[in-house]
């Protein structure tokens, strides 16, 4: 059993497992950007359990909050943001899971650059925050 997504236009799909490593809320700017959203909803996946079909486009993010670059991957027909892999984390890949067919399950357990939230976002005082990613 696992868990299957894809981009809107569904020339990207994949398969995860049913458990991530950890599901995340990233309210730096450039995942507000590149979501064209309030924020990023992730799941951390290991890598060879990422099934990826299809071809997604790389924007490769060096103007980042952390300083460290992000290698952004999207649908290069529809634009829908994949998932995102950090050079420093070679096993890992984050991905956006508003991409997932079922996103019941996603619950994530911090939040990240809290303190580049958008106004409006109200974060659930249970839910750990780091105002910065590092
Ligand atoms: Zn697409
Ligand atoms: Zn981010």
């Amino acid at each position: 059993m696992g868990r299957s997504g894809g981009c809107l236009c569904g020339a990207i799909r994949y398969e995860i497992p049913e458990t991530s490593l950890m599901e995340a809320i990233c309210h730096c700017k450039n995942c507000q950007k590149q979501a064209g959203s309030a924020f990023s909803t992730l799941a951390g996946i290991k890598k060879s359990d990422f099934k990826l079909t299809g071809e997604p486009k790389v924007y490769v993010d060096t103007d980042t909050d952390s300083g460290a670059s992000v290698e952004r991957f999207f649908c290069g027909a529809c634009g829908s943001p994949i998932y995102s892999a950090l050079p420093s984390q070679p096993n890992v890949i984050y991905l956006k899971t508003g991409t997932l067919d079922d996103t019941s399950e996603f619950k994530p357990s911090i939040h990240v650059w809290a303190s580049t939230r958008q106004n409006w976002v109200e974060i659930d005082p249970n839910v750990p925050q780091l105002q910065k990613q590092s």
